[in-house]
């Protein structure tokens, strides 16, 4: 699939749509989800433009996962919990809805899966 340079988060990247932003560097961009699956539940996204995990440059990967380890550690703090999910989706048949990679940090366990 092609980028789509005016997907909804590329205009999050950009400034021409609001967020709530949480986190910000040269690279990534972490903020609330609209339509959190639990309070506190945050997106973390590179800058660089790609449609799944699969079209990122390593580099991006890497700041990718520090902001995650930044953010989701903050976020644990912040929300009184012990534990945080990590979820993100490649494609539209894995429940990809926004064609710009992404990562969800959820606080404590996704709804409706378990521990084992
Ligand atoms: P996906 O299903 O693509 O992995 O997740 C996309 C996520 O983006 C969903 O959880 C959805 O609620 C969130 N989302 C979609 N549009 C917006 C938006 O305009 N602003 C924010 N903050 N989140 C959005």
């Amino acid at each position: 699939m092609n980028y789509d340079n005016n997907n909804i988060f590329a205009r999050i990247i950009r400034g021409e749509l609001p967020c709530i932003k949480v986190y910000e560097d040269a690279d990534t961009l972490a903020f609330m989800d609209i339509m959190p699956q639990m309070p506190g539940h945050l997106l973390v996204l590179p800058k660089a433009p790609a449609v799944t995990l699969y079209q990122l440059p390593d580099d991006a990967l890497l700041s990718c996962m520090q902001t995650i380890k930044k953010v989701g550690k903050a976020l644990q703090t912040a929300m009184a919990v012990e534990g945080s999910t990590l979820v993100q989706h490649n494609g539209s048949y894995a429940g990809q809805s926004v064609p710009h990679v992404h990562f969800h940090i959820i606080p404590g366990p996704l709804k409706g899966l378990k521990p084992h």
